[in-house]
Parts: C-alpha cells; structure tokens; sequence
C-alpha cells in the first residue's frame, strides 16, 4: 500500500501484526485504553510477561495498547523494525540518546539543532561525564573529523531548526558505520516521514517530536524513536522504564488522529511554504530567506536527494533592520499567531533568537547564522495569498 492509504487503514497494519485484537469488538477508531495496569492470564505469564514487557502489556510504564498502536505505525511509516512513544520530543531525544551512552563517552551533533537538545548534550550530558564537539554536519568530512576514540553517538537533525540546514544522512551513517558500535540518531521532526525516512538512509535511529507534524494540531505532547527492535527495547527497558517520559493513551490516540491526515496537510503546506518562500525572497526588507526548497539554499542539493513529496512548511527569514523590525513584524501579523512550536494546521510566527534558541549565548547563534533579525515560520494549511498578504502588510509597517 502507499503511504497516504497506510496512513488511513491502520487497523489493518494493526491487526496484521498483533493478531489479538482481533477478538476485541472492530472499532472505526481506534479506543483509548484509559488503564495504567493490566490484568495478566496466570502465574506463568505475569512471569514471562514481566520479563519480555515487548509482547504482551504489564502496567503503563513499560507500555500499553493506545502506545502500542501508535509505535507500530511510526515503525511501519518510518520502515523500521520497532518503535518506542514517549511524552515528548525531548522525552525521546533523551532516552534514545542516553541508550548509547554513558560517562566518558562522546558526542557528535550538529551545530544547529533544536535549542533543548543543545543544552542536553551542552549542558546537562557534561555532568554526567560526556564531552561534546559541535560540527557543522553539512559537510560529512567535520563529521570524520570530529570523530574520537571514545565517539559512541553521532547526532544530526535534518532540516535543522532554525535555520534548515540539510545534512547528508547517507554519507554520515557511511562515516559512523566504520567506527564498530557506533550510533547515528537523526532528527527528523522537520520533515516527518512523509518526506524522509532516515532508517532507509543508514540512520540506526530515527526521533521525531511527535508533538509538530505527527500530531499536527497543536492538541498533544509527544515524541517517537524509531528503529530496529534491539536498539528500541533497550530504549524502552531500562530508559523509558527508569526514567519515565511514557507517553499517555490520551494522547497517543490525539496523535493517531492527526497522523490520518499528515500527508493530505503535508501536501498543502510544502506547496504554500513553497509560495511564501518565494514571495519572502524577492521582498526589499528581506535580507535572507532559508528554506530548503529554494534553488538559493547552500544544502538545497542534498534536500532533493534525501526528501521526497516536497521540502516542508518550516523556513527563517532574516528581516531587514534587526530586533526592532522583528518586533513590528510580529506585533502586527493578523493570520500568523505569535507563537513557538511548529507542524500545525494553522500557521505560527517565532523570533529563534529569544524563543526557541534563548539558551546559546549571541557567538554560538551568530556562529549558527542565528541572528537578531530572524523569524521562524510555520507555514499551515491556509489560503497561501491570505499568508502572503498577511506578511506583505506587517513588512510595509517598517
Ligand atoms: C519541538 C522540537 C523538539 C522537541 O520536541 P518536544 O515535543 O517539544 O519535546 C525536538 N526537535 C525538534 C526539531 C523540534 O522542533
């Protein structure tokens, strides 16, 4: 089946693989296991159960039917063996970086990435006896550089928030692969997996803050790792068991919902992004637009190569006169809401510099071309002349 058919009949993906259900009465929609414990057959299954927490459900903690579900369609979108839910991005971030390693080892990662990763590994990893180096992975050979003996993770979000830097997920997982028992995680977030599929590109996890695309209407936290069952049943036992970011059924069912419609909203939104990108790029108050769409964009060769379906509704745009400008541009959007997060339906405006990225200091977001007079845009699913003209009246307010 195609992506946009999965995407609808996830009963049938369902019931394929967990043929159990199937004595449960059929359902249009999928129920919501509001239970955080479940009552096990007999002795020797609570015993097998407690210990194999992967086949069958014990108490939330460790997993339950609404996660469930929604895993084994991240898996099967993402082409992965296996899935793990958890309550955030940052909760799969976490857990999946923290599954490869452990003090003394290093970290790789990307010189822009999404401003909490960055203080996980810059500055609360650092305690724990992790050092770092931040690279720029656009060129894959800072990668092989940046490579020590002790490197257990190489860590890269592509499109990279803010500023949309593509990374070449197949020449990095070539680079990492040579080094035996090292990991590469990509972020994926900015493209969901109607636009790319790492796993497919050598990536040996994928993690997505389910809380943008996935969801796509700003109703539920969450986040997703993605790969082969070995690296996610630890990621589940001990990390998501010890540490606890597990996803509520509630939740998991809101994000289910929205994921039925991803590549229909994905369709229109990388098709508008398209035209703002455009109309951004040739207007007089515009120094620079960053979206990886565009023929300009330093990465937009790779994009094609790695992205499929279109190049996503995520673009900055440096505005022509600095914080002051920003500030009048942001105060007098109509269409566009003042705010961070990113993947709605509906189309949202942010300053990186104060929002998202406030915790590098100015030479760290200058070094990563995130600079004072930088907007995000999340671009929705909107009339695209009605985003346009909305831009238009702000720009003319300079
Ligand atoms: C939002 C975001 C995250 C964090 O996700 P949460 O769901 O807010 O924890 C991680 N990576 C990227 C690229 C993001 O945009």
């Amino acid at each position: 089946m195609s992506f946009k058919t999965d995407l609808l009949h996830d009963n049938q993906v369902h019931q394929k693989l967990w043929g159990d259900y199937k004595s449960i009465a059929a359902t249009h929609t999928s129920p919501i296991y509001q239970t955080t414990t479940f009552i096990l057959d007999d002795f020797d299954s609570a015993v097998y159960l407690n210990q194999h927490v992967d086949q069958g459900f014990v108490y939330s903690r460790f997993g339950g039917p609404s996660s469930d579900e929604l895993e084994r369609k991240v898996a099967h979108l993402e082409h992965a063996e296996a899935a793990l839910a958890l309550a955030s991005g940052l909760g799969a971030i976490s857990t999946a970086a923290l599954s490869c390693l452990k003090a003394g080892d290093h970290v790789v990662f990307g010189d822009v990435i999404y401003g909490c990763t960055f203080t996980l590994f810059a500055k609360v990893l650092t305690n724990f006896g992790v050092t770092y180096t931040r690279v720029d992975t656009t060129d894959p050979q800072n990668v092989a550089d940046a490579i020590q003996p002790n490197t257990t993770l190489v860590y890269v979000e592509t499109p990279a928030n803010p500023t949309l830097k593509i990374s070449d997920i197949e020449a990095i997982a070539k680079i990492v692969h040579e080094h035996e028992g090292m990991k590469l995680i990509v972020d994926s977030t900015f493209a969901s997996p109607y636009l790319q599929n790492p796993i497919d590109l050598g990536a040996d996890m994928v993690v997505h803050s389910a809380t943008k695309y996935l969801c796509g209407h700003g109703t539920a936290t969450a986040g997703m790792i993605a790969g082969r069952k070995e690296l996610i049943d630890r990621c589940r036992m001990p990390f998501m068991q010890c540490f606890g970011a597990v996803l509520g059924p509630f939740e998991a069912w809101l994000v289910m919902q929205g994921m039925k419609t991803l590549a229909a909203r994905m369709d229109v939104t990388c098709a508008n992004a398209m035209k703002v990108a455009k109309f951004l790029e040739n207007h007089p108050k515009i120094d620079r637009v960053y979206y990886p769409g565009l023929e300009s964009h330093p990465t937009h060769a790779i994009a094609k190569k790695q992205m499929h379906n279109g190049f996503g509704g995520m673009m900055s745009a440096d505005i022509k006169g600095g914080m002051d400008a920003v500030r009048k541009v942001m105060n007098n959007v109509k269409v566009f809401s003042l705010a961070t997060s990113l993947g709605n339906v509906d189309s949202l405006i942010q300053h990186s510099p104060s929002m998202s990225h406030f915790d590098m200091s100015p030479e760290e977001r200058y070094a990563s071309e995130i600079y004072d007079g930088q907007v995000r845009l999340s671009i929705g699913i909107e009339d695209a002349d009605d985003l346009i003209a909305d831009l238009d009246q702000a720009l003319a307010l300079i």
